[in-house]
């Protein structure tokens, strides 16, 4: 049982994730303050190909086929995929370190107390395929692996990332020991947070209902698990079902996104999806500015009639190199010649669908049959520019 007091939530990246993921994971829990406090700390370990768990063991992997035998020996918060372990595979790398290393150096890095609780993204997968798993060694160490959402068909990996961490938290006040957390996890998945999670889907099942099943309450209840601590992880909980909903959802309803576009980050976000933006560079947001200028759309062969306008905008992004340089630069980008302009509004359209998802990122592309003008269908009412 937690008493009073905030509960420190400490989260980390090793060198493999990208910093926006991170970056992204904390914008949305400080979205939602309350008793859990988010705060990222700049240490980055570097791992070899897969990661040196302790629970990595021939004892363990002797048993990969005999799932529940695995379960048993580990923990009920581990969710492995249905593929054959990998193999464990030492570090190649002369700078990389081992999970429980980092753990360790990071707790006394960073004067942690042995309760608050830390977390290591980490973008390797870890030799067992699991997304979040708890260091055997220390109760409050927890690793969640960044990189194999994709496979689940979560577009946007920032979700099932907070809700592992979020509901990982609430389960360690929900038990006393591993054995009864695993004792009280539903091998059959009903849509609660101590479902095992042993198919993909049940993964996202978990995240769209955000439950909490009646057995679990009474349990949350039984424990005295702090009130405070349940109404922000459960606050957070919803917000990420209702993103997910939308999502899922948008192929039927077809509601068109809101886009709120930051000219001095350069990027473009859908606040009803999430908070992680996608990034342009300079001459890929000039281009995206121009072309939200102007809804009729325009050929690209007619861009040159506007450099004067287009270079303007790219200077008022204060780019580096002066001003012949940036000439240069948008003379290239109009050029009817050149290839830049339909480069680089295929590579805007590649970030949109990567990070909305390609429903619904296609009224937001800048699109138009070859010779046709080209233009972004986006109602100029769904925008804002900030
Ligand atoms: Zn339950």
């Amino acid at each position: 049982m937690h008493s009073e007091g905030p509960i420190k939530v400490y989260v980390f990246r090793s060198v493999d994730v990208d910093e926006s993921t991170l970056r992204g994971v904390m914008h949305y829990l400080r979205q939602f303050p309350g008793i859990m406090q988010f705060e990222e700390l700049a240490f980055k370990p570097q791992f070899g190909r897969f990661l040196p768990l302790t629970l990595s063991n021939k004892r363990v992997a002797q048993r990969a086929d005999d799932f529940s035998g695995r379960l048993r020996k580990t923990s009920v918060f581990f969710q492995p995929f249905n593929e054959e372990p990998w193999s464990n595979e030492p570090s190649a790398s002369e700078n990389a370190t081992s999970v429980d290393e980092a753990f360790r150096e990071c707790r006394v890095a960073f004067r942690l107390k042995p309760d608050d609780h830390l977390f290591l993204l980490s973008g390797k997968p870890n030799d067992q395929h699991f997304h979040t798993m708890i260091d055997l060694e220390h109760d409050y160490n927890y690793f969640i692996s960044t990189s194999e959402w994709q496979a689940l068909s979560f577009t946007d990996h920032v979700y099932p990332i907070v809700y592992q961490l979020v509901t990982a938290v609430l389960k360690q006040y929900m038990f006393d020991s591993r054995e009864e957390a695993e004792a009280a996890s539903h091998l059959r998945p009903i849509g609660c947070l101590m479902d095992r999670g042993t198919q993909r889907k049940d993964v996202s099942i978990k995240m769209r209902t955000a439950d909490v099943c009646r057995d679990c309450q009474q349990r949350i209840h039984a424990k005295g698990v702090s009130g405070a601590l349940c109404l922000q992880a459960f606050r957070i909980m919803e917000s990420i079902r209702g993103h997910l909903l939308f999502r899922e959802r948008y192929f039927l309803t077809r509601s068109e996104p809101h886009l709120v576009v930051d000219v001095s980050r350069r990027s473009l976000s859908i606040p009803e999806l999430g908070p992680v933006p996608v990034v342009l560079n300079p001459l890929e947001f000039v281009l995206y500015q121009f072309f939200l200028r102007h809804p009729e759309g325009v050929k690209l062969n007619y861009l040159q009639d506007h450099t004067e306008a287009i270079l303007a905008d790219y200077l008022n992004m204060k780019v580096s190199g002066g001003l012949e340089a940036a000439r240069a630069r948008i003379q290239d980008l109009v050029n009817p010649n050149s290839n830049s302009a339909s480069e680089k509004i295929s590579r805007i359209k590649k970030k949109l669908q990567l990070n909305f998802g390609s429903d619904i990122a296609e009224p937001l592309c800048i699109s138009g049959g070859h010779s046709e003008p080209k233009r972004i269908r986006l109602n100029r009412r769904n925008i804002s520019v900030c």
